[in-house]
């Protein structure tokens, strides 16, 4: 499923796109979750579920339990009447917004991939590098991008982006997917000349609106190996980034396995799990983002994250 979070109507809803938006495919469309489970129980048609939560951090919260519910309410809708207006909005007449607008936790892991670690002549590192940003730093797809007033140096990094679903501590390696809810695009945008000047990331990495993500939340059903994923980047349609994450260092379960030791993973914690290289501090000469740029993002099967950087007005 590609679970959205989305505005219609001035609410924001809990929704899945259908549809494959493809030439002669069909077009895709946001059913909301909730009202298409409410419309199927006053029939006595489809699984039988009652209501479905209203946000996606109380879905995640449902564990299998509401991802399962959320699955039987879209296949039986997406069979039968996919645009009964009831539930079904085109999805060019709704804005999405972040999938998890306010996350307990944005973990982030620095220098994870091979080809990255590579690009600046380092040494690989022998345990995940762990920095955090901030819920201010949360932004959606085709959401503005400000550029600090801080900085001088602004820089792009696409990320695969893991969602936690079920929380735990002391998860083990090997049960680690089963805490998994999926996966998103995402970006650590990030202001190169503070996070070297500071002496520490904090304040380089979690400026306002520089955690990007979405468009979706792909359940973890539908990626069978996030280690085997195409990521690219592109800045004013200029191709920047093109990896795979099977460069990744530390991969999905030992990022999960090696937080979790000591922090209590939660429904809606998101990983970001570092970027490939192309990075414009290590481009010859530098290319950093300028006021005016459109970045965008693909990871395989995640679907594309678009994002315009604009100059700070507040
Ligand atoms: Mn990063």
């Amino acid at each position: 499923m590609r679970l959205v979070t989305f505005e219609a109507e001035g609410t924001e809803r809990l929704g899945a796109v259908v549809g494959d938006g493809g030439d002669g495919g069909t077009e895709e469309r946001v059913i909301d979750l909730p009202l298409a489970a409410a419309a199927l129980a006053s029939t006595g048609r489809g699984p039988g579920v009652g209501e479905l939560p209203s946000d996606m951090l109380s879905l995640l919260r449902a564990g299998d339990a509401g991802i399962d519910a959320a699955r039987a309410t879209l296949d039986a809708v997406a069979g039968e009447s996919p645009d009964d207006a009831r539930y079904s909005y085109a999805l060019s007449a709704v804005r999405l917004r972040a999938p998890i607008g306010v996350p307990g936790k944005i973990l982030c892991i620095g220098q994870n991939y091979r080809d990255h670690v590579l690009e600046q002549n380092g040494t690989m590192p022998e345990r995940p590098i762990i920095f955090a940003k901030f819920a201010n730093a949360v932004a959606g797809p085709d959401d503005e991008v400000i550029y600090p007033t801080t900085t001088r140096s602004l820089d792009y990094e696409a990320e695969l982006v893991v969602v936690i679903g079920r929380g735990g501590k002391h998860i083990a390696r090997e049960q680690a997917y089963e805490h998994v809810a999926g996966y998103m695009c995402g970006q650590d945008v990030t202001a190169r000349d503070i996070q070297k000047g500071d002496g520490q990331w904090v304040r380089g990495k979690t400026q306002d609106t520089t955690a990007p993500m979405g468009p979706y939340l792909v359940t973890r059903d539908e990626v069978p190996d996030p280690q085997a994923l195409d990521i690219r980047l592109w800045v004013n349609g200029e191709l920047r980034q093109d990896s795979n994450t099977v460069n990744l260092i530390f991969d999905v379960p030992t990022l999960i396995a090696f937080i979790s030791e000591g922090i209590t993973l939660a429904p809606g914690d998101v990983i970001y799990t570092g970027t490939p290289p192309g990075v414009g501090a290590f481009r010859k000469p530098p290319a950093f983002l300028q006021v005016g740029d459109e970045t965008s993002m693909e990871v395989q099967g995640l679907g594309r994250l678009t994002n315009r950087i604009v100059a700070d007005s507040y």
